[in-house]
């Protein structure tokens, strides 16, 4: 992470949200499977899937945001360093 960048704060921030939202509801669903109320985890599982979605999308967002920083490879620096010895 960038964190002089405020679009890769901004897409974490987002991600790191959607994980959290998540990661309650999976938590509800399991509580609610454990006491066999089947009606609250089937209400519940709606929501933990659109949550596990924006997760994948935000997760996507950032990572496709972060290869716009990628100008200098930290691999061919080292190559650089090893051959100019
Ligand atoms: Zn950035």
């Amino acid at each position: 992470m960038f964190n002089d960048c405020p679009i890769c704060q901004r897409l974490w921030n987002e991600y790191a949200d959607a994980t959290m939202t998540h990661a309650t509801l999976k938590q509800k669903v399991e509580i609610a499977e454990f006491e066999h109320n089947q009606r609250a985890a089937q209400g519940l599982e709606p929501r933990m899937n659109a949550a596990e979605g924006q997760m994948n999308e935000t997760r996507i967002a950032f990572i496709d945001h972060t290869t716009t920083h990628q100008t200098a490879e930290p691999k061919a620096k080292v190559l650089h360093a090893r051959f100019s010895g």
